[in-house]
Parts: structure tokens; C-alpha cells; sequence
């Protein structure tokens, strides 16, 4: 049961895995997408290194993609688990943090009050 060969057509090009983003529905590039899993303890985090066992989703690094998996209720059906509101918060904190790499710049309008 290990790998079957797949005699004849050999393809040139490395095949790139794509992934359907859970908002939107795009397909893009897996490593341009990030992974959202539910771990074995139940919680739901973003998956940074993509690495991570568990039962994963994937979304753009958008925070408009997060809203719309989060108004389909999308992300709670690919991972097949109830999703607080403060879940999904974490995550747009999260996505927001992947987003901008610079610290320094913070969204006043957005509230946060100590940011640690
Ligand atoms: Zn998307």
C-alpha cells in the first residue's frame, strides 16, 4: 500500500498544491493561503507553518475572506466544530498580525486597548 507508480505521462512541471480559500473560494497557491486547524484539544488557531496535524482550512491572508467564512458559518463546516465569535476574533487578530509585519503600525479605529 505504499505509492503506486504512475506509469507513462510524466508530467514536466512540479504540480504546486492549490487550495480553495473558505471565504472566497479562490484557489490559490497552498503556500499563499493560511491554514486555520482545529487542534485534538478542540481550539481553533491559525496554522503559521502549515505543518501543524489537525483538521485544517484555508483562507487568503484577508481579513475580508475571515468575515465571509465567518458570515457562511464556512470554517465551522470544514472543521465540523461550533466557532465562538471570540474564536473568530483571535483569528482576525492573528490575520491582522500576519498581515503587517511592522509592529509599529497599529489601527487606532479598531479598538485594542493593551496590546501586550
Ligand atoms: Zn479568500
Amino acid at each position: 500500500m505504499a505509492g503506486r507508480n504512475a506509469a507513462g505521462k510524466v508530467s514536466l512541471a512540479k504540480k504546486i498544491p492549490m487550495r480553495s480559500c473558505t471565504g472566497c473560494g479562490a484557489k490559490k497557491e497552498k503556500r499563499e493561503l493560511i491554514r486555520v486547524i482545529r487542534t485534538p484539544e478542540g481550539s481553533i488557531v491559525l496554522d503559521a507553518t502549515g505543518h501543524a496535524n489537525g483538521r485544517g482550512a484555508y483562507l487568503c491572508r484577508d481579513l475580508s475572506c475571515l468575515e465571509q467564512a465567518r458570515k457562511k458559518r464556512a470554517l465551522e463546516r470544514s472543521l465540523g466544530t461550533q466557532i465562538p465569535g471570540e474564536v473568530y476574533d483571535r483569528l482576525e487578530e492573528e490575520l491582522r498580525d500576519l498581515q503587517s509585519p511592522s509592529p509599529e503600525k497599529r489601527d487606532p479605529s479598531l479598538g485594542g486597548t493593551d496590546a501586550g
